[in-house]
């Protein structure tokens, strides 16, 4: 393989656009003020109206809504972003509220992005003049530089993708520079997990039209010799290696993760033999791989019997031979059982998250011979976790998809956990109530979960959290009276009802 020329096709239409020539573009105004605490339905209208019903449909059918249209969880378009800012040599600009854009980044430095992130202000006149695309393009040049920057990806947010800024109008590359705009409305995308795919997806299309139109960069590290597995999902770094020593056996090797952290790496991910779907919301993405004729398998190697399953999967798929199988099962099945038999979880517990990841700890749990009674995960369901869930199911686990804050706090409630894991608001409801918890994604996700590891690493973190429940009750105690709900804080005294509601006078 050798490096790709500036591909002058990739530029497709946009070649025709004169680089000097700044196109005025008229929007349709959108309701002022209408924000993710409402005004969903008429940003919706809006958008379909302003020309961008064909992304919200395909929004719609990869990130299926219900049984709750939209979880509460972060802005979705922060799952965007964090992929924009892990990309090696890629700037990411954002095109939204003053107010979004504030939150979006100071998320992305509280997760530690240490990466500049762009914006292109806007107000009603830039917005409705279509001087707001003019001033977007105008950044898009600037940073359009190949000694620095290989992508230069813009995002939408809520208002400009009501307003239908046409970010499909920019040009596909400058100066050997791919631009990749997407729009990433909250009224369309339901969480921010699923956000990481619009972003996954945009660019792994992007660099399979690269790959069909010619030679591309190969990965800096080279080629594997042997035929690799793409991993699908953003998971702890050693998963990758422990996933890689797996495959090793079945003379497969671990192929990029995707969302990838360069641009070279789509390449290398899209010459996979197989895409192991290890988080199952990433559609758009699978889609990008199943276009490039490579096939996709739903699961991950989790627990004994979800690595065996797996592994078989695998197997099947790229038709490695049985006696192959059979003897890479031997080999490192029974390391999982041993891992699992020197450390069990004796407790009830009840499980939440919004990262996609939560059927898989389910079942890591399960075998670790835990009482999970409840697993609830804000992202929606698809293919790719029917295994998990069948398997969660048979075995009493109440599985919910698109599940809500009070879905979850009603499943604590209901079954009286010796310890919940959760979101923010869950976990801080399991101490009110004396419950020892855990917060999902900053212990749970930051951990190992694949193979033997990950049954290990679970069980050290469970148990050692199990162990508070005399210190949380203690707590409870010492604080009995201090004030709760709106007495909680600063406010001494409960607010008066609304003079209305207790039939005073206005
Ligand atoms: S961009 Fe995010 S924060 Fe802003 S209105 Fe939309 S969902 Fe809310």
């Amino acid at each position: 393989m050798t490096p790709s020329e500036p591909a002058q096709e990739a530029a497709g239409a946009a070649v025709a656009v004169d680089a000097t020539r700044i196109p005025v573009t008229s929007v349709p105004a959108v309701a002022e003020g209408a924000s993710c605490h409402g005004g969903a339905a008429e940003m919706s209208r809006a958008a379909a109206a302003a020309g961008k019903s064909d992304v919200l449909d395909l929004y719609a059918k990869d990130y299926p809504a219900g049984p709750h249209d939209q979880p509460q969880s972060m802005c979705p378009a922060f799952g965007s972003l964090r992929v924009g800012l892990r990309m090696r040599r890629t700037a990411t600009v954002l095109s939204g509220s003053a107010c979004c854009v504030y939150g979006l980044t100071f998320t992305s430095h509280f997760y530690g992005a240490r990466r500049t992130v762009g914006y292109v202000p806007f107000d009603s006149e830039t917005l409705v003049t279509g001087k707001l695309f003019e001033d977007i393009r105008e950044a898009v040049f600037k940073l359009a530089d190949p000694e620095n920057n290989d992508a230069v990806v813009i995002i939408n947010l809520c208002v400009p993708t009501a307003s239908g800024v046409p970010l499909e109008l920019l040009p596909k590359e400058i100066n050997g520079v791919r631009i990749i705009g997407i729009d990433v409305p909250g009224f369309g995308v339901p969480t921010h997990a699923e956000a990481k795919d619009v972003l996954a997806g945009a660019m792994l299309r992007y660099a399979r039209n690269e790959a069909e139109r010619g030679p591309v960069a190969e990965p800096s590290q080279g080629r594997s010799a042997r035929p690799s597995v793409a991993l699908v999902g953003e998971m702890f770094p050693v998963d990758a290696v422990g996933i890689g020593r797996l495959l090793e056996p079945l003379g497969l090797a671990a192929g990029p993760v995707v969302p990838t952290r360069e641009w070279r790496e789509l390449y290398a991910a899209l010459d996979c033999a197989a895409a192991a779907m290890i988080h199952p919301f990433y559609a758009a993405s699978c889609r990008e791989f199943q276009a490039a004729g490579r096939p996709c398998v739903g699961s991950a190697p989790v627990g004994y019997e979800g690595t065996a399953a797996w592994l078989e999967s695998i197997a099947d798929t790229l038709n490695v031979p049985r006696e192959k199988l059979d003897a890479a099962r031997n080999v490192i099945l029974p390391a999982i059982r041993g891992v699992f038999a020197n450390s069990p979880i004796n407790a009830r517990i009840t499980l939440s998250g919004y990262e996609g990841s939560e059927l898989l700890v389910a079942r890591v749990l399960v075998e670790s011979g835990a009482d999970l009674r409840y697993v609830g995960t804000a992202c929606g369901r698809t293919r790719w976790s029917d295994i998990d869930r069948e398997w969660l199911e048979s075995r009493g686990v109440i599985v919910r998809y698109r599940a809500s804050l009070e879905d979850d706090l009603a499943a604590m409630r209901e079954f009286k956990p010796d310890l919940a894991i959760g979101t923010t608001p869950v976990v801080q409801k399991a101490k009110e109530l004396a419950i020892p918890s855990l917060y999902f994604t900053n212990l749970i996700s930051a951990r190992p979960l694949m193979g033997a590891a990950g049954a290990g690493s679970l069980a050290q973190v469970i148990n050692a959290a199990l162990k508070n429940r005399e210190r949380f009750v203690e707590m409870r105690e010492f604080f009995e009276g201090v004030g709760a709900a709106d007495t909680a804080g600063v406010w001494e005294h409960a607010p008066l009802a609304a003079p209305r509601a207790a039939g005073g006078a206005v």
